[in-house]
């Protein structure tokens, strides 16, 4: 049976970008900071840092996404505390931490959470009206997977 989560109003949103994205994030950031205000923003450390200065709005500021931070978010994708990931990723260079950049865009995909990787897509996200009306997420039936295994290991 497929199961629903049901979000209405501010959400959690958790932005992200790379070193050479950072300085186009805050431009996005800048240009959109009334609508960005109106939700609960988490973001990698030095992203959030970075946003925190440039909008004058608090941000839950998780580790340094090399150290961790993109992790700490992908966790919180999976226990539904974000609803939303804009992640400006570098397609130009490679990251340290590759895996770990791999892992948050699978783990967004897993849980159905809408993912915006650069400017035009956020833009289009940001501006739905669905940021701050009702939304039903549909999640798929993970129950199978869940159980896969477990009554003929266990007998
Ligand atoms: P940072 O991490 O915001 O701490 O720079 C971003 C990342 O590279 O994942």
């Amino acid at each position: 049976m497929e199961y629903i989560e049901f979000t209405r109003g501010p959400k959690h949103i958790a932005l992200v970008a790379h070193d050479n994205k950072k300085q186009e994030m805050l431009e996005w950031a800048r240009y959109n900071r009334e609508l960005l205000a109106q939700h609960q923003l988490y973001a990698t450390g030095t992203t959030g840092r970075l946003l925190e200065q440039a909008l004058e709005v608090e941000v839950v500021k998780l580790q340094s996404g090399p150290l961790g931070g993109d992790q700490q978010i992908g966790a919180k994708i999976a226990e539904s505390e974000i609803d939303l990931l804009i992640f400006f990723w570098d397609p130009l260079e490679a990251q340290p931490h590759d895996p770990d950049v791999k892992a948050l865009l699978r783990i967004a995909v897993v849980w159905n959470i809408p993912v915006a990787c650069n400017r035009a897509s956020a833009d289009f996200v940001i501006s739905s009206p669905l940021m701050l009306g009702e939304y039903e997420r549909r999640l798929p039936d993970y129950e199978a997977h869940r159980e896969r295994l477990t009554t003929e290991m266990a007998a």
